[in-house]
């Protein structure tokens, strides 16, 4: 990827966010707070909340209270479709639609939230797959490319909104080895930038090095958060101690 200054991230603040899947409480008063420009690595045991708290952010769920501020102002009122133009979410398992093509694929949102007319959607996209090495595979199925390849159309696809902030939820837990690399490398670039990213993951090894901000969950609160540096080396909770143990 190619370095470019990110001109349109904002700043992110979490307070207090609970939400409850009927008798479930799975968020229980969720803080976090990401500056502009800032990586924050969400990490934490399974079930504990951190793809909620994602789905919170980009209002696929509406919080039972608390309060999401992208730039300062409340995401929680106003149109979903609005934000999602601003936040660019990308998960596990790509969600890219198998009958179109790479550059339909990435064409499509541009079209539908953002508007452009076909000639400035198309070239939009396709300057966003240069940008991810994928320029080549545009004309390509997404099931023909790699997985690798496919999570970076994904992320080109996000990207191509020009989005405030990037979400990530275990963006290469569904890769083979092999790719998981190349994906992580986008990433730390990305964050290099001076994007605004809050990424779920369970790569250790990329929380330490790219991350500015570490927190880690469990049942639905972040029980600790700092520098990677504090957590992985100092860490304060029993609890992410034993994490750590596990996974390190
Ligand atoms: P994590 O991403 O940390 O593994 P999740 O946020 O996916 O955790 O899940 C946290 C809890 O919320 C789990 O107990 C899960 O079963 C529950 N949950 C997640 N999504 C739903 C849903 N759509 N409906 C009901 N329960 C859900
Ligand atoms: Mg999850």
């Amino acid at each position: 990827m190619q370095t470019v200054e990110v001109t349109t991230a904002a700043s992110l603040e979490v307070s207090g966010v609970e939400l409850a899947f009927g008798t479930n409480k799975v968020l229980r008063g969720v803080d976090l707070q990401v500056p502009t420009g800032r990586t924050a690595c969400v990490i934490g045991p399974s079930g504990s909340g951190k793809s909620t708290l994602l789905r919170a952010i980009n209002r696929l769920l509406e919080p039972d209270a608390g309060d999401i501020r992208l730039a300062g102002e409340s995401v929680l009122t106003g149109n979903p479709d609005d934000l999602r133009r601003r936040i660019g979410m990308v998960f596990q398992h790509f969600n890219l639609f198998p009958h179109k093509s790479v550059l339909e694929n990435v064409t499509l949102p541009l079209r539908k939230l953002k508007k452009l007319d076909p000639d400035q959607a198309r070239a939009a996209a396709l300057g966003q797959l240069e940008l991810v090495g994928l320029s080549q595979k545009a004309a390509a199925r997404p099931g023909n490319l790699s997985g690798g390849q496919q999570q970076r159309v994904a992320i080109a696809r996000a990207l191509a909104m020009e989005p405030e902030v990037m979400l990530f939820d275990e963006a290469t837990s569904a890769l083979d080895p092999e790719l998981v690399k190349g994906v992580l490398a986008l990433m730390a670039d990305l964050a290099r930038t001076g994007m605004t990213m809050v990424v779920v993951t369970h790569e250790m090894g990329f929380a330490r090095e790219v991350a500015d901000q570490v927190a880690f969950m469990d049942h639905g609160v972040v029980v600790e958060s700092g520098v990677p540096e504090q957590v992985f080396t100092a860490a304060e909770s029993p609890r992410l101690r034993q994490f750590l143990s596990q996974v390190l």
